[in-house]
């Protein structure tokens, strides 16, 4: 997502005659683009920090800016507490960057940090300054309301809004007819996108079934998806068409039904069970990945045995793994004690990662002998007598080049595999 909100500004800033560098000793200006999910994040930014004031003690001219989930946390704060920064922007302010950037040219500090209720950049056309010109992300909707107990992301980008849907379409065709092959439909939550404007109303099927009828040659992708939002009617939409791909990120944070209320999820243990049984009887060989906390707020070892059952009989392809973080301003950081001993969190993250190495292999070793169609995106990290592309189920394949380009749709079939990737040969 803050990918997304990078291109956004980057288009806007190109309009004001701003260019971008790769080179970041060459730059006047230099933006970072910040997120609060976790402590760590944050921490992290507070370092780079360290680092761009050394670059203004060589060239005092240097503007340094924060934008995003920090900056609209921390507000006015973080200009007192870091020497570095001269403007502040959060999620909903970008349009303001030329303004605050005359500002800070007028020798002030510069803060813009107003939620909006509407803004969605709708009419801005991100600059994809750091893609492989085969896949990018269309961001549909904007900020959250479920109050999950332990989420900041509510609090620092506001109200959810969706994004005019002929817009996204518009930006779709356009990509597609600039070589651009797959197209990831981004929000916190896709499955509440709706919009409705002189009497048509779009759902999030209905949405993606119009970006899916655009050419079959371009493949959809979208997260995130609720459990407690995922219809019935969304998943045959992605049965119906080719072109959407099997793969759902579904987080499911727990696999106990108390720890799930406790964060105010919305759903039990049965429910996900439930939609993970409607996924695999309407998609068979759809691929479902998803997010699991480690340690939230009173988690016994009952609950974490109930994580670890789940992840189990879901068998996940994959899994984002997090420690619990308490986040201020959540509900949970304001009911809640954090309560579980780190050494525990530490303990149960481990057990968590290693239980889905296991699982990602077993996935990864049963396609082998399959055949998949590939999107080729380009050379392989590893090596440049290799393509690395991904299959349907968003899968990363590596396989010998042909005379085929990045953008070709070839047929692999696998003859190989670690728990991250599928090796084959085109076939
Ligand atoms: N909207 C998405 C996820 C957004 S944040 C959803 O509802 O699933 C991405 C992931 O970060 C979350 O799914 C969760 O697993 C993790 N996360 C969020 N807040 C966290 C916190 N305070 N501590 C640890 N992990 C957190
Ligand atoms: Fe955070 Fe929950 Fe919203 Fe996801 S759905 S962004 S976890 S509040």
């Amino acid at each position: 997502m803050n990918f997304s909100d990078s291109e956004i500004v980057a288009s806007i800033l190109n309009e004001n005659d701003f260019e971008s560098t790769n080179e970041i000793r060459d730059a006047d200006v230099i933006f970072i683009n910040t997120c609060s999910i976790r402590d760590h994040a944050e921490q992290r930014v507070r370092k780079r920090l360290e680092f761009m004031q050394s670059l203004k003690k060589k060239n005092p001219l240097l503007v340094i800016g924060m934008l995003g989930c920090m900056a609209e946390r921390l507000k006015k704060q973080l200009l007192e507490e870091e020497q570095a920064l001269d403007l502040i922007a959060g999620p909903d302010s970008y349009r303001d960057l030329p303004r605050l950037l005359t500002e800070v040219a007028s020798g002030n500090k510069a803060i813009n940090t107003l939620l909006s209720i509407d803004e969605t950049y709708a009419d801005i056309s991100p600059i994809r300054y750091d893609s492989n010109g085969i896949s990018a992300f269309i961001s549909i909707m904007r900020g959250c309301e479920n109050y999950c107990a332990y989420c900041v992301v509510p609090y620092v980008r506001g109200k959810e809004r969706s994004r005019d849907a002929d817009s996204i379409l518009s930006e779709a065709k356009v990509l597609f007819q600039n070589g651009f092959r797959e197209v990831t439909l981004l929000g916190q939550n896709v499955n509440s996108y709706h919009w409705k404007l002189d009497g048509t109303e779009a759902s999030f099927a209905t949405l993606l079934k119009k970006v899916a009828s655009l050419d079959p040659l371009l493949r959809i992708r979208f997260a995130t998806s609720h459990p407690k939002n995922l219809s019935d009617e969304l998943i045959q939409t992605i049965a119906e068409k080719n072109n959407i791909c099997k793969s759902i990120h579904l987080p499911v944070q727990s696999g106990s039904t108390h720890i799930l209320n406790h964060m105010n999820r919305g759903y039990t243990r049965d429910l996900y069970l439930e939609r993970i049984h409607a996924i695999r009887t309407f998609l068979p060989d759809c691929a479902i990945s998803t997010d699991i906390i480690a340690g939230f707020c009173d988690e016994t070892e009952e609950d974490h045995q109930e994580t670890l059952s789940l992840m189990e009989h879901v068998a996940f392809d994959y899994a984002f793994m997090f420690r619990y973080s308490e986040r201020p301003d959540t509900l949970a950081a304001d009911r809640y004690k954090d309560n579980v001993p780190i050494e525990i969190k530490d303990r149960r993250l481990k057990e968590i990662i290693e239980l889905q190495q296991k699982l990602s292999f077993k996935s990864n070793k049963k396609d082998v002998g399959k055949t998949f169609e590939v999107l080729i995106e380009g050379f392989s990290k590893r090596s440049t007598e290799f393509f690395s592309g991904r299959n349907s189920q968003n899968k990363v394949v590596i396989f010998p080049i042909t005379q085929n380009i990045p953008g070709d749709y070839v047929q692999v079939k696998i003859n190989q595999s670690t728990s991250a990737t599928l090796i084959g040969e085109i076939c």
